[in-house]
């Protein structure tokens, strides 16, 4: 069992290497190209957002009306706009949160939170902001479950 765990978080680790910038970077990004102080981030953000986003929150299961979601679209970050996931790898995990196997290529950063457990926290890569965490028993073709929070993601619907 001990081996289990720390295979599969040597294998989260090497995860958070790969998103969070590449080879040789281990390291989430200290700075992000949108950084405003905290009070223009309560300005421009519900309170809900800005817990979720700014103050690492999660907000209760099946809240989200984006759960129910199912047109063809784009979930952006809510802070920035950013476009993180795309709806085509959208699936029902049954947690009561947005589920996603992939995000848009080099939209988030990654890094083990401060609990050491496997939960690996998923951040916005041009905001900082957080979104959720990743998951290792996500469906194929990927294994993960990017578990997000609906209040840290905006639907753009793709359809005419
Ligand atoms: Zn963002």
């Amino acid at each position: 069992m001990k081996i289990m765990g720390r295979t599969k978080r040597n294998l989260l680790g090497v995860m958070a290497a790969a998103f969070s910038g590449g080879a040789g970077t281990s390291a989430p990004a200290r700075s992000y190209d949108i950084d405003y102080s905290s009070a223009e981030w309560r300005r421009r953000l519900s309170s809900e957002q800005f817990r979720v986003l700014r103050r690492g929150g999660t907000e209760p299961p099946f809240a989200s009306p984006l759960l129910k979601e199912r047109r063809d679209g784009t979930y952006a970050c809510a802070g920035c706009g950013l476009a993180l996931f795309s709806s085509a790898t959208k699936f029902d995990s049954g947690t009561g949160w947005p589920s996603f196997w992939k995000p848009v290529d080099g939209a988030v950063a990654m890094h083990a939170d401060a609990t050491g457990h496997m939960r690996n926290e998923v951040h916005c890569r041009r905001c900082g902001g957080h979104l959720g965490h990743v998951f290792d028993d996500g469906p194929k073709p990927t294994g993960l479950r990017y578990c997000i929070n609906g209040a840290a993601l905006e639907f753009r619907n793709d359809e005419a």
